[in-house]
């Protein structure tokens, strides 16, 4: 699957999404990560890419013209079946349903927005959706672009050791995990819970259902 993304701060998506799994993901070829810069699709000596607000307001808001032209440009890349998104608060919330759906897709263009976001008329002519991921403001889009890409990466066949890691993962089973543990057995007092020792299939089973259960209930009874 190939991932483009429009952005200010190109580095950033490169530096994210050369690290671990998903760089790897990207070494082994069954993701392409590619980071495009805005700023490049601009005709003016100082390279603007934004403007100060019509009808007045706080802060700087980036113009569509750089915007359009990097996506017509990066759409004429690839003749991959694409769907374009924007990255933005104002979105549908991202969950596992959307990046399963979007993982469906053979491309992905991702919008990144900047400073007060990006004039209305970039969105109306480019974009597919516009995918929030919470309910908090962030500076910029990049981190939330590097998010989807995790997000729909991992889902994606060969990225992860087995699919099962998926279908026991929390939320994508119905509820939150159960908590896990490792070596050491006893660590500043605190002891891995006896059945997880015992070998016991069937008591381990049930023993995982009851905690995901309980901490469900604790975090996110909402899921129940
Ligand atoms: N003025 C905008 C508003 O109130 O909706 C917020 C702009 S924000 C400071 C700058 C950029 O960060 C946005 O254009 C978007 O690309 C990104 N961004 C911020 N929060 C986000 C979130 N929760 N999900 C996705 N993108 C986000």
């Amino acid at each position: 699957m190939r991932f483009d993304v429009l952005t200010l701060f190109p580095e950033m998506i490169d530096y994210v999404c050369g690290q671990s799994i998903i760089g790897r993901a990207e070494s082994c070829g069954i993701i392409e990560v590619h980071a495009h810069n805005i700023r490049d699709y601009t005709h003016d000596v100082h390279r603007k890419v934004d403007d100060t607000p019509y009808g007045g307001g706080m802060g700087m808001l980036m113009s569509a013209p750089p915007i359009c032209e990097c996506h017509e440009a990066v759409m004429k890349m690839s003749d991959k079946k694409t769907r374009t998104v924007y990255m933005s608060p104002t979105g549908k919330p991202l969950t596992q349903k959307k990046a399963l759906e979007l993982a469906g897709y053979e491309r992905l263009i991702i919008l990144c927005g900047h400073y007060e976001g990006v004039d209305r008329r970039a969105v109306e002519l480019v974009v597919d959706e516009e995918i929030s991921i919470g309910d908090y403001v962030l500076t910029g889009g990049e981190l939330p672009a590097c998010v989807l890409i995790d997000c729909v990466g991992r889902t994606l066949e060969g990225v992860l050791a087995s699919a099962e890691c998926h279908e026991i993962e929390s939320i994508s089973c119905g509820m939150l995990e159960y908590p896990q543990y490792t070596r050491p057995e006893e660590y500043r007092g605190k002891r891995v819970p006896e059945v997880l020792l015992g070998g016991n299939h069937k008591k381990i089973e049930e023993y995982r259902f009851e905690a995901a259960l309980e901490l469900t209930r604790k975090n996110r009874p909402d899921l129940l």
